[in-house]
């Protein structure tokens, strides 16, 4: 299971394909990417290789340069095409992947049934989506702030990535016990579960750590952690060749 996301200058939908590609390895059973084009929010998914999902997009003109991948390994919900990431918030405003598992997402999902939520997979992730949604709402705040309220009362272990419709640069990214790094460009940042998705593109790398939040633009990297406290990213150079990949 994996995740990539990319916000800059070029055609994201490519380099998260292949960036999905590089990370295969990792095993999966399906695989999604969200897409931002300028107002809209596209999402496609599919249960099976990437291979299945790029052979399902086709020709389909698929632009945006933002955009969230994902490769999943089912733990809630059989593999199919509903249970596949991303998940569109009941508003139909949110896009997210994750992977891991939130332990208390029984309790959560509950909460959200008394609300009037229902739901269109099975899947822990849905709920969260939902849950950071509905606070959202609640608190009429920034995405931002929303997924620090939510994660504070979330327990288990995620990567996740969040884009918005009507915020068409930016990538909330936060971690607990799953791998996350992004890769610094000119103009462009990468996100992945391995530095392998970026090296072609670049050597900078951030490696995010647990309890932190990131605010990805083309040109902005913001760190913070649950309170809100602003973290320095800590750049590092990596020495790695890679190997291509078709
Ligand atoms: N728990 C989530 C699901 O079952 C994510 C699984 C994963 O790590 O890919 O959909």
């Amino acid at each position: 299971c994996g995740i990539v996301g990319y916000t800059g200058t070029r055609e994201a939908y490519p380099v998260i394909v292949k960036g999905l590609k590089r990370l295969e390895y990792r095993g999966y059973d399906s695989a999604g990417v969200a897409l931002l084009d300028k107002d809209q929010l596209k999402i496609y998914k599919k249960k099976g290789k990437v291979a299945d999902l790029e052979e399902a997009i086709g020709t389909k003109n698929i632009e945006g340069s933002t955009g969230i991948g994902h490769t999943r390994w089912a733990t809630h919900g059989e593999p199919s095409d509903r249970n596949a990431h991303p998940h569109l918030s009941k508003s139909g405003a949110i896009a997210m992947i994750h992977n891991g598992i939130i332990e208390n997402y029984a309790q959560l999902k509950n909460e959200l049934t008394k609300k009037g939520y229902t739901f269109s997979s099975d899947t822990d992730t849905e709920v969260l989506l939902n849950f950071i949604d509905e606070i959202r709402q609640q608190n009429d705040c920034s995405l931002e702030e929303a997924v620090r309220v939510a994660l504070r009362r979330v327990t288990g272990a995620y990567v996740i990535l969040l884009i918005e419709a009507g915020n068409p640069d930016t990538i909330i990214a936060a971690r607990k016990g799953s791998p996350l790094v992004i890769g610094v460009g000119k103009n462009e940042h990468f996100l992945g579960s391995d530095a392998s998705p970026m090296l072609e593109y670049t050597k900078e790398v951030v490696y995010i750590n647990d309890y932190e939040l990131a605010i990805v633009k083309p040109d902005q990297l913001i760190l913070k952690n649950l309170g809100n406290e602003s973290i320095t990213p800590y750049v590092q150079k990596l020495d790695l060749e890679l190997a291509a990949i078709e």
